[in-house]
């Protein structure tokens, strides 16, 4: 399999709530998707994993994906550890993304932030040939991080989802084991009441940066070129 893009991400759910906007724009472009979730979220406090992996599947089609695939890594136990990046290495040689979300390095859940660091390594292990590792050498040519669960960083871009983010909650409301029935300002999955009020000024907020309605905002540890400064997006006055 080739992709153009894969998200990796610690829980079913993660890529629908940081990033599916993009991810239903890529689908809509025509691009192969695809999303690794690492756990099957089993140690949240609602729901279970079979449950989860259901509703998974269901956000899938939602999304578009050409491809979703669980790695059963222990819920509440990512670990910077050789085994757990050797295992994610070999899945993106399998399939062979050009562009990777991951989530932001830093964070609150340590699930979160640890899938970041690990997903960059076995990104750049991947493309080593003498690893213990099946296939031919791979690696991705982008990697880009989603910073919606940590929304002080300031993004180095924001992808427009303004005719995104319909679907986007639709795929969002797939996950209703996640759902508080009472008001739950604290977790990071809003209360199904608030889901469009919460995803949607979030959104908004960052849509604001680029002079859009909605957006979703990323960080990249390389700078951007730019070849035609008269054509450049967003206005500046
Ligand atoms: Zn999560």
């Amino acid at each position: 399999m080739e992709l153009d893009v894969l998200s990796i991400v610690a829980h079913p759910d993660d890529t629908e709530l940081t990033c599916g906007g993009t991810i239903i724009k890529m689908a809509e472009a025509g691009y192969k998707v695809g999303v690794l979730d690492l756990t099957a979220g089993e140690s949240g406090s609602r729901g279970n994993a079979v449950l989860r992996e259901r509703e998974a599947a269901k956000a899938a089609k939602v999304l578009g994906l050409a491809h979703r695939e669980n790695l059963h890594l222990p819920d509440a136990g990512i670990e910077d550890n050789r085994a757990y990046k050797l295992k994610i290495a070999q899945r993106i040689r399998a399939l062979r993304p050009r562009t990777v979300i991951l989530p932001y390095w830093e964070g609150r859940h340590p699930d979160h932030y640890l899938t970041g660091r690990i997903g960059y390594e076995a990104c750049f292990l991947a493309g080593l040939s003498r690893l213990p590792l099946e296939g031919r050498p791979h690696r991705p040519h982008k990697i880009i991080y989603a910073t919606y669960y940590v929304p002080v960083v300031r993004p180095t871009f924001v992808v427009d989802i303004t005719a995104q983010l319909d679907k986007k909650l639709k795929a969002i409301l797939c996950y209703s084991s996640q759902f508080s029935p009472r008001k739950d300002t604290q977790n990071l999955f809003p209360a199904r009441g608030n889901l469009r009020e919460t995803v949607g000024s979030l959104a908004r907020h960052f849509g604001l940066m680029i002079g859009v309605r909605y957006g979703e905002p990323f960080v990249t540890r390389e700078v951007s070129q730019v070849d035609d400064i008269v054509n450049m997006p967003v206005k500046s006055v």
